[in-house]
């Protein structure tokens, strides 16, 4: 199978590997690991592996695999700064639903921490006796963040950062307009996604990134406007959608409750104060995806106009 644009871990990904050749994947799996160290990445190709329906999963061929976004997985998102208990009871019902298209109906809860005891112990209710064709992918910074129970009934990934030589060697191969020698001062002592940020910070996007994020806030007309100096270059294109995903991800992680250094006036703290975790959280997405269409052949209009509509809809509601 392939995990690809996973970087480093080698020895967990063979553990995975192992688990899936033998068809025996356990029906809960947490994966801890610092910010940055791919928590979320692993949880969605385990998710996509344990979906697959074809030989080799995932095989990248079945209707599962095919699927852009697969009807069976879901992603819980916490609601404000909370997964709360009746979120978990909907995701205890939806289990015992028989999957649509794919071999298994994926759970994936990040930043499972956000669940309070009462949360957790309703998930401990379907980790004790799991339907056959589901499964539960959790996230974490630790362990120790969690119920002993409900660690006690998953199999433990534990994540390290990639070492810089992967690091380095993940972002030239995925952001191509960097070069090596910048990559490389980027990549010292951080994770990629802080070294991703030094490199936007670097190209002098993240002071526009901050002004973008804050008209955000304001009106998609304005916003509209103040992105068409972004229409006719694409790598500058790549360059802003990163660079407002480093800010939109700061905000979050204010909003969540983690020290900053951002004084009141930034626009993170803005963020935080503004919106709720789970439209940071779109918004976020929301950038990620910019970025990857901005490698697709769109146009820079276009790429501009479903951008802001994005963007828009996501502090919506
Ligand atoms: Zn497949």
């Amino acid at each position: 199978m392939s995990l690809s644009g996973f970087v480093g871990n080698g020895e967990v990904l063979a553990r995975i590997n192992s688990m899936l050749k033998s068809d025996r994947l356990p029906h809960a799996v947490i994966i801890e690991g610092a910010e940055g160290s791919g928590r979320r990445t692993l949880a969605k190709l385990i998710a996509r592996a344990a979906a697959c329906t074809g030989d080799n999963a995932p095989c990248g061929k079945c209707s599962s695999c095919l699927a852009s976004q697969s009807p069976d997985v879901s992603i819980i998102t916490p609601e404000k700064s909370a997964i709360t208990v009746d979120q978990i009871r909907g995701v205890r019902n939806d289990a015992y639903i028989v999957p649509t298209q794919s071999k298994k109906r994926v759970f994936i809860i990040p930043d499972a921490q956000l669940m309070n005891p009462q949360a957790q112990n309703a998930l401990l209710k379907v980790l004790e006796e799991p339907p056959q064709a589901a499964m539960f992918v959790l996230t974490c910074n630790y362990t120790r963040q969690l119920l002993g129970t409900v660690v006690s009934r998953s199999a433990v990934f534990s994540l390290t950062a990639p070492t810089t030589e992967e690091a380095v060697e993940y972002i030239l191969a995925n952001h191509p307009q960097y070069d090596e020698g910048e990559v490389r001062s980027a990549c010292r002592g951080g994770t990629i996604g802080d070294a991703l940020g030094v490199l936007a910070g670097a190209r002098g996007y993240i002071a526009d990134a901050e002004r973008l994020s804050a008209i955000v806030l304001q009106s998609e007309i304005e916003l509209h406007k103040a992105m068409k100096v972004y229409e006719r270059d694409r790598a500058a294109q790549k360059g802003i959608a990163d660079a407002m995903f480093t800010v939109m991800h700061d905000g979050l992680n204010i909003r969540c409750g983690f020290q900053s250094n951002f004084d009141k006036a930034d626009v993170r703290q803005r963020l935080a104060a503004r919106l709720t975790s789970e439209q940071l959280l779109k918004l976020c997405d929301v950038c990620r995806r910019a970025s990857a269409d901005s490698e697709a052949n769109m146009g820079g209009n276009l790429f501009i106009t479903c951008f802001c509509a994005a963007l828009s809809a996501a502090v919506q509601n």
